[in-house]
This record gives structure tokens, C-alpha cells and sequence, in this order.
């Protein structure tokens, strides 16, 4: 049996012997980033909140899943223009996964679900989904986490209507709820940071989503956390059935 849903915290023997027992069926791969979130929010939420997603999912389907080693880096060109953001090109990162997935498929685990928390990355990736398992011949599909959610439910959850926005109010009270160490909002003086946002567009969201994240709360994150990890959790359920 796996000792960690997080395929990197075990042994090789409880990995070997969970697939030879034919007990463990599935893994779930998460997609991340390492991009900069707003003054007050650091810059690996993408990834830290898919995988958290990932993990309360696999447990709740123990011993049947395991959580890969989560893609940190993803596709962030977009944010370029803030310095620390770390970006991969489309077809390195399409890469990258197809390897990971890969890996996955010559060890004998066939249902793969690929569980994503940057957006950037959502189009790369449908882009090559049919390809990628055409070639690989096993069960895989990706999904955004905030694809669990209503439009009845952000409603009623998010004051500023938005989800997920970026850095805005529900991705800052995810962070509250699951990793408050992340948020910091000491000396954050957004009239006065030397921004350098080359698309006006973009500056105008990004302040106005400054706005929205102070409206975040740890007990909306959490009802938003426990209905994404029940939403993730059937759709790997479904897969390996
Ligand atoms: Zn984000």
C-alpha cells in the first residue's frame, strides 16, 4: 500500500508493490506556475493550489491514487512584465507533461487526470490533449479545479463576482484558507509600486483585482477548497472505475 498519497514522499518499494497489487489505478498530475500574484501574493498559488486540490482528492480515493510531482512552471509569457515570473514556452511545457504522463503510462497506471491551477496553461494543453492520447493509448483528461464550480456558487461565495480571476479575491482566500503564510499584505502600497505593466488593459485589471483580494476571506476559500477536492475526486473516481 502507498504510504503518502504524494507520489514523492515514498519509497520505491511502496510505489512497486501498490502497481503489481493492482491497488493503485490512477494519478493525478498538477499543473502550476511560478508567476507573479498581485503585490500580496506569492508567486507559486497556481501551483500550491492544484496541488493541495490534488492531494485532499487522492486522499479521499486512498489507495487507489497517487499526486505526482506538480509542474511549477507554466505557460506565463503574459506576465513577463512583472519581474520573478518564470515562464515556459507552449510546446516545452506540452513537453514536459506529455513526459511526466508518459512516465506514468510505462509503469502500468492508465488513467491519468491532469489537474490544472494556472490558466495559461489551459489552452496549451487542450490544445494537445487528443494528440497526447492518441500517442500514449491511456485513459487521460485535464480539467482547470475551478471548472467545479456554478455560476450560482461564485455568486453566492465571491463578492466581487470573479473567480478565478488572477490574484483577486478567490484565489487570496484559498490562500487563507490552505497556506495563509502565503498572503502578505505588509507595507503593500499599490498607489505607490513602481509598476511596469506594458498593456493598459492588463494595468487597469490588475489594480482593480487588488481591489477585489482584500474582500477574501479563509472561510470562502474553504467552502470553495472542499467543493473543488469533491468535484476532482469523482472525476478520478469516474476514471478509474
Ligand atoms: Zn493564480
Amino acid at each position: 500500500m502507498i504510504k503518502s498519497v504524494l507520489l514523492w514522499e515514498n519509497q520505491r518499494r511502496y510505489i512497486r508493490e501498490a502497481i503489481d497489487a493492482g491497488e493503485l489505478k490512477g494519478a493525478i498530475v498538477p499543473t502550476g506556475s511560478t508567476e507573479q500574484h498581485n503585490e500580496h501574493l506569492a508567486m507559486i498559488h497556481d501551483t500550491a493550489s492544484a496541488s493541495h486540490v490534488s492531494e485532499l482528492a487522492a486522499e479521499k480515493l486512498r489507495p487507489q491514487v497517487i499526486v505526482t510531482t506538480p509542474l511549477a512552471i507554466g505557460v506565463s509569457e503574459h506576465w513577463m512584465d512583472h519581474k520573478g515570473t518564470l515562464t515556459l514556452r507552449p510546446e516545452v511545457f506540452g513537453e514536459v507533461l506529455y513526459d511526466v504522463c508518459d512516465s506514468l503510462r510505462r509503469h502500468g497506471i492508465e488513467n491519468v487526470l491532469i489537474i490544472n491551477g494556472h490558466a495559461g496553461n489551459a489552452g496549451p494543453i487542450q490544445q494537445r490533449l487528443e494528440d497526447f492520447r492518441q500517442r500514449l493509448g491511456i485513459n487521460l483528461a485535464f480539467h482547470s479545479y475551478w471548472e467545479a464550480y456554478t455560476s450560482e456558487l461564485v455568486e453566492k461565495q465571491m463578492e466581487s463576482g470573479n473567480c478565478p480571476g488572477h490574484a483577486s479575491e478567490f484565489e487570496t482566500a484559498f490562500a487563507l484558507a490552505a497556506f495563509p503564510n502565503n498572503v502578505d499584505w505588509e507595507n503593500v502600497d499599490y498607489d505607490n509600486a513602481k509598476l511596469t505593466i506594458s498593456n493598459p488593459d492588463r494595468a487597469e485589471n490588475d489594480r482593480a483585482y487588488h481591489h477585489e483580494a482584500k474582500l477574501a476571506t479563509a472561510e470562502k476559500g474553504q467552502v470553495m477548497i472542499d467543493v473543488a477536492v469533491d468535484w476532482v475526486s469523482e472525476k478520478m473516481q469516474n476514471m478509474i472505475q
